[in-house]
Formats: structure tokens, C-alpha cells, sequence
């Protein structure tokens, strides 16, 4: 089976009616796990689709994050990035490179002390630094 069935499957259980471009969009998210902008979705995805248009990668990522199926992540103010994993975890923005990566925490590990007895229903982590590829380089 290949991963345009399953995104299919996917896209109607969890209902999201599936077209062509839609799965195209979930595909570049979930294959490429490097939290692109719109733009860099519409970029990539114009060479394959040309008749995209970037209304509709706005009107699908939309969808997307109305049906939890991808999570929108804001690291820098003007820069809106759409990850298709929506479990929490962390991101870590490397100054150098640019690049984000992933990491895995538990809310139950950090201590929300002025909150402790709200109900957290979504937290967002961002650390920014200096990854261990570019931090090797530079000694
Ligand atoms: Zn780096
Ligand atoms: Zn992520």
C-alpha cells in the first residue's frame, strides 16, 4: 500500500473529505518533518500541482488544524510553521542553521506553580540555541 492510500484513509476517519492536493499538503508535512511555512509548502508543492493555488494551502491547513490532524507552531512572531505531529512536544530553533527539531517532554515533569490547579489543555514549548551540529563546527 502506499502512503497516498493511507493518507486517504486517514484524512476520512478523520473527517476530511480527501482530495488530490489535500493529501499532497498532508503528505509534504508528514514525509518532510521540517515544519515548513505556508510558503514553503506552496513552493514545493507548485512544482508537482500547477494548478495550486496558495488559498487553498491556507484554506487546507485550516481544515488541517480544525480537525487536529497537524499543529500550528509560531517560534518567531511572523512566521507560522504546521507540524503534523500533534502530540506534545518541544521545539528547539537553531540560530545558526535555522533548523527545528524536535524533542519529547512531559507536562507532568514541569511544575506550573501559579496554575497548578488550572486544567493545561495545550502548552507550547520553544527553546532557542545553538544545535550540536553547529556548535561542534564552531570549536
Ligand atoms: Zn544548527
Ligand atoms: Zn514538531
Amino acid at each position: 500500500m502506499n502512503l497516498s492510500v493511507n493518507i486517504n484513509d486517514f484524512l476520512k476517519l478523520n473527517e476530511v473529505k480527501s482530495s488530490f492536493q489535500r493529501i499532497k499538503i498532508y503528505e509534504y508535512i508528514a514525509e518532510n518533518k521540517n515544519h515548513p511555512t505556508v510558503n514553503t509548502i506552496f513552493d514545493e508543492l507548485v512544482k508537482q500541482i500547477p494548478t495550486l493555488s496558495k488559498m487553498t494551502v491556507y484554506n487546507t491547513l485550516k481544515l488541517f488544524r480544525e480537525k487536529n490532524i497537524i499543529q500550528e507552531i509560531s517560534i518567531e512572531d511572523n512566521e507560522l510553521r504546521y507540524d503534523a505531529n500533534v502530540k506534545t512536544h518541544g521545539h528547539f530553533k537553531c540560530r545558526k542553521c535555522g533548523e527545528i527539531f524536535d524533542f519529547e517532554y512531559n507536562n507532568s515533569e514541569i511544575v506550573f506553580t501559579e496554575i497548578n490547579n488550572y486544567k493545561i489543555e495545550e502548552t507550547q514549548l520553544f527553546i532557542k540555541g545553538i544545535c550540536s551540529n553547529c556548535f561542534t563546527m564552531n570549536k
